[in-house]
């Protein structure tokens, strides 16, 4: 079969390679319809290896040179095991997360903490090939009326819900979403789910800022020209929102979150970040305030499927583009030199 293969930094093959084995019990193979291209993605590409591990994972013991990709959707081909509601032939998305299922937080359906846990695409080989091994754990069926596009962006639309879930967004509640990349449109789409009234966005690129007032945000704000703090504060009757949640990962945005969000109200980081922040503990505990983080998802994708199938979700916005897989190196190195260009970009590697 052909996959696009990670074999380094600016290094994607796509090449010739072997087919999956058959599938062990905690395993089942997918043949892929489409793999959406991530952030996380881009970020190997770029400056890799920072997720892949270049000895073999601890759980897989997969190594590079490996197909990237995590967001898939496709066709189960084989099944390790029995599995209620899933058959051979089936159309499913994948939860991408393998993990050892015995630990202290496997047992607790945390398995998106599991110390052990990796993605397919990173920790073992991913979606950008014409088949995929993915845990057997993380099928979904899809219904009828879920297409095989849309229900490749369940599992990015899974990382909104999950952080929506994670802020305690209630009917009525006002939410500041601080960037509009693909993490901050699918948090956008989750609030609106739990009823959020006033849902604001702070997003410097002005056609993602269009995009977000086609969803019927309340307001779009470029950070660079509005002061987004006293804009919201203003737009809520002088109390500011009630939930914060950061999509960029940018450490001193995180600490922005926290002298916006209101008096009692919670901030969540979405994006991905690392370093270090300072932030006056004042501003915590005088105002009573929340910080807490968010990763990924654990039983969000079914979720999404079905929100999607019962006509609550409309994920299209999220899909700009829809290439071949063939022509995926050239697709990330586009990707790489202007992000600003797709939200999401969805890979085949059938005929378009
Ligand atoms: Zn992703
Ligand atoms: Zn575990």
């Amino acid at each position: 079969m052909r996959a696009l293969r990670w074999h380094g930094a600016r290094d994607l093959r796509f090449e010739e390679v072997a087919a999956p084995p058959e599938p062990g019990p905690h395993e089942a193979v997918v043949e892929v319809a489409w793999c959406g291209v991530c952030g996380t993605d881009l970020h190997e590409f770029l400056e890799g290896p920072h997720m892949i591990r270049t000895g073999p994972h601890p759980l897989t013991g997969a190594r590079p040179p490996l197909a990237l990709g995590h967001e898939l959707s496709g066709t189960v081909v084989a099944l390790g095991a029995e599995v209620p509601g899933v058959a051979v032939g089936d159309r499913v998305a994948a939860d991408p997360v393998w993990r050892c299922g015995v630990c202290y937080w496997c047992v607790r359906g945390e398995y998106h903490i599991c110390p052990k846990s990796g993605s397919v695409g990173l920790a073992s080989p991913g979606g950008f090939a014409d088949r995929v091994t993915v845990p057997i754990a993380g099928l979904t069926r899809l219904p009828g009326n879920v297409t095989d596009e849309l229900a490749a962006v369940a599992e990015p639309m899974a990382v909104g819900l999950h952080a929506v879930t994670r802020a305690g967004v209630r009917p009525g509640d006002n939410v500041l979403v601080v960037g509009g990349g693909p993490i901050g449109v699918a948090v956008v789409l989750a609030a609106r789910l739990a009823g959020a009234a006033g849902l604001f966005v702070s997003e410097p690129l002005a056609a993602r800022r269009e995009t977000l007032l086609g969803i019927g945000v309340t307001e779009a704000y470029d950070p660079r020209e509005s002061d987004v703090r006293r804009e919201v504060f203003l737009r809520t009757g002088r109390i500011g929102p009630d939930v914060v949640i950061d999509a960029t990962g940018i450490p001193a945005l995180a600490a922005q979150a926290v002298s916006t969000v209101r008096r009692g109200g919670r901030v969540v980081l979405a994006g991905v970040g690392h370093g270090n922040v300072e932030i006056d503990l004042g501003q915590l505990v005088f105002y009573e305030r929340s910080v807490l983080g968010t990763l990924g998802y654990n039983f969000d994708i079914p979720r999404v499927i079905d929100l999607m199938s019962t006509g609550r979700l409309d994920a299209s916005p999220l899909i700009t583009g829809r290439l071949p897989l063939a022509d995926g190196a050239e697709v990330f190195a586009d990707l790489a030199a202007d992000r600003a260009k797709h939200l999401k970009v969805l890979l085949t590697p059938k005929g378009l």
